[in-house]
């Protein structure tokens, strides 16, 4: 066995601690660039601790996925307002934002220089400026993750900085700031959270680190996740479903991803859907074309039985088959009302270029198997 993991330097977690973000920026720099959601009063609680720990800093907030040019603007103002480092409070488009912005604070040349397929796709050679990611939903993970996923709007494209400099410092984790989110955001993001457990547990490059927080992982959003959706202000299920975030978070980024992710960034960048739902939607439908291309051509291959083990988990522990965990999956994505690919204007005659596109992106690397055009197209087509 060899493997490699790189996380976060410094994990805090806990309810309430979004108030350790004041004596954190007091030690960290001089002058935070502030990168918030659309909703710039959401970060309030986090600019009342800074103005309390006489922490001056400028903000720049994100609405919807991050651009190309939201980082170019993002850097432009950090250096006009002389920010020497970066704190990202918000989901994770907001948290892979202040990322990228991090990262091209401390690098030379253009945020294209460094973006693989329509970029020179070149290696940021110098660490990032100082970044504090504090996620405000419990989903992506982001907060420990090495990449920022950027859209490129005339590509119709989203495409990947990547660089193992853009590792948040500090991932501060408070579960609190979960409790009013809506449950639309609820349901779309922990599936996502899910999705970023299970793909990792199977995955070509699975370790017995990752193993071991997907597991975990598994085990809390399996207890919580109904629960947390009913009642948004129960503090265990919410506690149950950041750790599951943060964990997903720390297994992708060290073991990758699978058929889910590799379809889910293509169809991100041709239609707008939120990427849970994506995920949610196509996870039963990729397990099941896993399980039966396994069976078929590579039956010795672990991931079949590791299939079996997220039923298990899934289920409370009973002894189970990946079936049983397939119906677990539906069941939820029905009960949360998950709308199908078709609802996102997603037709069968998209199916090719998706397809096309899917196969070459990097998570679709590290699924399983090889899947064949017949078979991704099945999935596509299973979805709508
Ligand atoms: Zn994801």
């Amino acid at each position: 066995m060899q493997f490699e993991f790189a996380t976060a330097t410094r994990i805090i977690f806990g309810p309430g601690k979004l108030r350790e973000a004041g004596p954190i920026a007091k030690s960290t720099g001089k002058r935070p660039l502030v990168v918030t959601g659309k909703n710039v009063q959401r970060a309030e609680p986090l600019l009342k601790l800074l103005r309390e720990n006489n922490v001056e800093c400028a903000t720049v907030s994100v609405s919807g996925e991050p651009k190309i040019q939201t980082v170019r603007d993002g850097v432009a103002l950090a250096k006009s307002e002389k920010c020497d480092w970066v704190i990202g409070i918000g989901g994770g488009s907001v948290i892979d934002a202040g990322k990228a912005i991090a990262a091209m604070m401390q690098n030379d040349g253009d945020v294209l220089d460094y973006l693989e397929i329509i970029g020179q796709g070149k290696t940021l050679t110098k660490p990032s400026a100082r970044f504090l990611a504090i996620p405000t939903t419990a989903g992506t993970g982001s907060e420990v993750t090495r990449n920022a996923v950027l859209a490129s709007p005339e590509h119709k494209l989203k495409v990947s900085l990547r660089s193992a400099y853009m590792i948040p410092h500090i991932a501060l984790v408070d579960p609190e700031l979960t409790y009013d989110l809506p449950r639309n955001v609820t349901a779309s993001t922990g599936l996502d959270a899910l999705t970023q457990l299970i793909e990792p547990y199977v995955c070509l490059r699975a370790n017995a680190m990752t193993d071991a927080v997907c597991v975990e992982g598994i085990r809390r959003v399996a207890r919580s996740f109904r629960t947390a959706m009913e009642n948004g202000r129960n503090e265990e299920a919410r506690e149950d479903m950041a750790v599951a975030s943060l964990f997903g978070g720390m297994a992708l980024a060290n073991a990758g991803l699978g058929a889910v992710h590799g379809f889910a960034g293509p169809i991100g960048g041709m239609f707008s859907a939120p990427h849970g739902e994506i995920c949610a939607i196509l996870l039963p439908e990729v397990t099941e074309i896993n399980v039966r291309a396994l069976r078929e051509r590579d039956k010795h291959n672990h991931a079949i039985h590791r299939y079996d083990r997220v039923a298990r988990f899934l289920g409370g522990n009973e002894p189970s088959t990946v079936e049983a965990g397939i119906d677990w999956i539906r069941q939820l994505v029905n009960d949360f009302k998950i709308p199908r690919l078709s609802a996102h204007g997603i037709k069968s005659e998209h199916i090719p270029e998706i397809v096309k596109h899917a196969k070459n992106a990097s998570s679709m690397k590290a699924n399983p198997i090889v899947l064949t055009d017949k078979e991704l197209a099945e999935i596509l087509q299973r979805a709508m």
